[in-house]
């Protein structure tokens, strides 16, 4: 998927055209507490075309100065966009830091469309006309807080898209990644797989710009590692800003079957942990919990019981995701990764016969009868399964205003009783069938 930065000095409107662009698609059903706010990564649709949105914006470090802080956005801009949205403020016109954002900017062979935020109305257009003199070609008039003029700079942006082909995943591989803030072991982990017993090791052509793929093949199972940039192009400026680090992880989460996310046992467990495992989540990737540098820890029944119980606590939303310790460095415990990884994939992509599903929810509702509201009793008529990866379902019901949340979830952990799905989120919607 093309990927899309909005660039531009503080005040200028960025995060607020970052949310026109990604619309309601940011919407989020659960609250994930420290995983919707303050996001810079989404997904944006236009006409036909669908591309990832980055909010520079959001990429900030510390209290460094205003120019550290826009050379880094800009710097993250041009590594990671296929094309660049520069905004400026039409209300105050050309200011010295717009200048200095261009100055960047010009560095870079991407393309970039200039967008002319608060133009708020037909009267204001006039002033786009100075932007002309930064030197990026035609200013868009656009008004992030009325939506005007998304337009046409969308279709000047979709226009800049590279020609790329489509990446076609094989069905019968499973993808997998492994994210976590620096530091945690990820190039070390996918070291020790690479070397591990009985697996036969190939290096893929990137199929995109930055991902690095190996195949490997364990267990009569085909698997490919999605290594980014991130673990082997070291030493950036930017890799040291957390926000960037989850840049990487969303880039590498999307392609994912399964996603690890890693922990680090020593430094133990930190919020940025919790951000970047919230993307797994939402994205609906199978998912492990790898608790690696095990070997740093008096290792007993009981430690592990403890850590388990820790990781339960913070990550209350993985509920489903199995935690599994080992030291990438001794290898300790490490054969027992990719079985664990198998059987989350299958979990992922398992299709549920509808009439054992039924029996399975008419037994629920026969334990625990549906809720009333307003005097009206909730009917659910019957269940089937309309997707993998996660599975998700659907249950048709009289009302889906009467579908309590505390009821949904009452029959998807009877569901999980029923199924397993170890490793794996699964979705149910309520839909209206008379
Ligand atoms: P990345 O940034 O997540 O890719 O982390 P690295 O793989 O570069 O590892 C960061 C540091 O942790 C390095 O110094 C590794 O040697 C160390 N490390 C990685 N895995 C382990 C482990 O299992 N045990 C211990 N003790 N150290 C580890």
């Amino acid at each position: 998927k093309s990927v899309v930065a909005i660039v531009g000095r503080p005040n200028v409107g960025k995060s607020t055209i970052f949310n026109r662009l990604v619309g309601e698609r940011i919407s989020i059903v659960e609250d994930i507490p420290g995983v919707t706010r303050d996001r810079i990564y989404a997904e944006g649709e236009w006409l036909t075309s669908t591309f990832n949105v980055i909010d520079t914006g959001g990429i900030e470090i510390g209290d460094e100065p205003l120019l550290v802080q826009m050379r880094h956005q800009a710097e993250v801009a041009i590594d990671e966009a296929d094309v660049i949205i520069f905004l400026v403020n039409g209300k105050e016109g050309i200011t010295a830091a717009d200048e200095e954002v261009a100055k960047l900017l010009y560095k870079s062979n991407k393309p970039i469309v200039l967008g002319v935020n608060k133009i708020d109305n037909p009267e204001m257009r006039e002033r786009i006309y100075e932007f002309y003199s930064l030197g990026f070609g035609e200013p868009f008039p656009i008004s992030g807080a009325h939506g005007l003029g998304l337009g046409d700079m969308l279709d000047e942006v979709v226009g800049n898209f590279p020609k790329r082909e489509t990446e076609v995943p094989d069905e019968d591989t499973v993808y997998f990644s492994l994210i976590g803030r620096p530091n945690v072991g990820k190039s070390s982990l996918v070291n020790a797989l690479l070397n591990e017993d009985r697996v036969i090791v190939s290096e893929m052509e990137g199929t995109t710009r930055d991902a690095i793929d190996t195949h490997l093949h364990k267990d009569d199972q085909d698997f490919v590692i999605i290594d980014t940039a991130g673990m082997r192009k070291r030493g950036k400026v930017y890799e040291s800003t957390e926000k960037y680090s989850v840049l990487r992880a969303l880039k590498a989460i999307e392609r994912s079957d399964v996603v690890l996310v890693l922990i680090d046992a020593e430094s133990g467990i930190r919020e940025q942990d919790k951000k970047i495992a919230g993307y797994a989540h939402e994205a609906g990737r199978a998912i492990i919990i790898v608790v690696n540098k095990w070997d740093t820890i008096e290792s007993d029944e009981k430690a592990i019981r403890d850590f388990e119980e820790k990781v339960r606590a913070h990550f209350l939303f993985l509920d489903y995701a199995p935690i599994v310790f080992l030291s990438a460095k001794t290898k300790k415990r490490l054969h027992t990764l990719i079985p664990a990884i198998k059987m989350a994939s299958e979990n992922h992509s398992i299709r549920i016969a509808t009439n054992v599903l039924n029996d399975v929810i008419m037994d629920a509702i026969a334990m625990n009868p549906t809720p009333t509201l307003k005097g009206k009793r909730l009917k659910v008529l019957y269940a089937t399964q309309v997707a993998v990866k996660p599975p998700s379902f659907v249950v048709f019901v009289n009302d889906p205003e009467l579908m309590h949340f505390s009821y949904q979830r009452f029959l998807e952990n009877k569901i999980r009783e029923a199924f397993g799905f170890v490793g794996t989120p699964i979705k149910i919607f309520a839909r209206r069938r008379q």
